[in-house]
């Protein structure tokens, strides 16, 4: 090619390379969804599928709801979608037997219903849902399943519990916020409940450009008057319209990218680190558990 037609350094090529460059940092479409990858079930095919033995399925689970008044309505599915597919590629590189499904993007938010567009699907249909991938992935001979979940309101508990009485599966649930819990404080200064000081660092860390700081409000949330309920050993499902107006409770203040990054690097290392764990240990009559 020409000196002066290269793309990269004509004008015309400088423009194109440039909007390609910030089209690839916006939303999801990041790089590596343009290519084949082989542990990404939404990119790779039933030829090299065929060719291949999966052992560990990946199925993230998110949730649609409001953020505070700053943070994108899919601030769940944006965070939970990202650490499910970095954890699958770095896993893949230890062992090239996980597979990563399409996240589930609704989740159980009846009790934010009171903020405009908030999506809520009952834990019963969520529960179906995933019972029904699970027994697909059990069909296909993976009897591994690790649900990465990425909003508090679901609860997957009861059905794991239930669903391997049923069928030959083990599954792993991980609510990713508390994979890191016990370096929290390390890194970040104030409690995070919903859309608080480290959700807004993950925002920051992963796409800043959906944020907007300016309308955010302080995250101050009603405290419960029984000394039970704020003692926590007493339970009770909250309705955020009457915690504050801006459905948050933690203050963004005082986030950062770089607090963000940390916090989830953290927890991928470790989720990534049990995924290969996982899927090179074969089952066995006491798995998970020590022969
Ligand atoms: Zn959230």
């Amino acid at each position: 090619m020409p000196e002066q037609l290269h793309p990269r350094k004509t004008e015309l090529g400088r423009i194109l390379v440039l909007l390609h460059n910030v089209h690839i940092t916006k939303g999801t479409m990041t790089k590596e969804n343009q290519k084949i990858n082989e542990w990404d079930l939404t990119s790779t095919n039933l030829h090299r599928i065929s060719q291949r033995k999966y052992e560990v399925a990946i199925l993230p689970v998110a949730a649609v709801e409001a953020h505070n008044r700053h943070l994108p309505e899919g601030q769940d599915l944006l965070h939970t979608t990202h650490i499910a597919r970095r954890c699958s590629e770095m896993a893949w590189k230890k062992c090239q037997s996980v597979i990563c499904l399409p996240t589930l993007p609704y989740g159980v938010d009846c009790n934010l219903l009171s903020y405009p567009l908030t999506i809520h699907v009952s834990q019963p249909t969520l529960d179906a849902m995933v019972r029904e991938i699970i027994v697909s992935l059990h069909t296909h001979g993976i009897r591994k399943v690790v649900i990465i979940n990425g909003h508090g309101g679901n609860d997957f508990k009861p059905l794991i519990r239930q669903i391997q009485c049923d069928i030959d599966v083990h599954v792993f649930l991980c609510n990713w916020w508390l994979v890191a819990s016990d370096r929290y404080n390390q890194i970040f200064t104030k409690k995070d409940d919903h859309a608080g000081q480290m959700e807004t660092s993950v925002a920051m860390a992963l796409y800043p450009q959906l944020i907007e700081p300016n309308v955010a409000g302080d995250g101050k949330a009603r405290q419960f008057r029984f000394k039970a309920l704020q003692k926590g050993w007493l339970y009770t499902s909250r309705d955020f319209a009457r915690l504050n107006d801006h459905c948050a409770a933690g203050d963004p203040a005082g986030a950062s990218a770089e607090k963000g990054a940390r916090y989830i690097d953290l927890v991928c290392r470790r989720i990534t680190q049990f995924l290969a764990e996982l899927a090179n240990t074969p089952i066995d009559e006491n798995f998970p558990y020590k022969p």
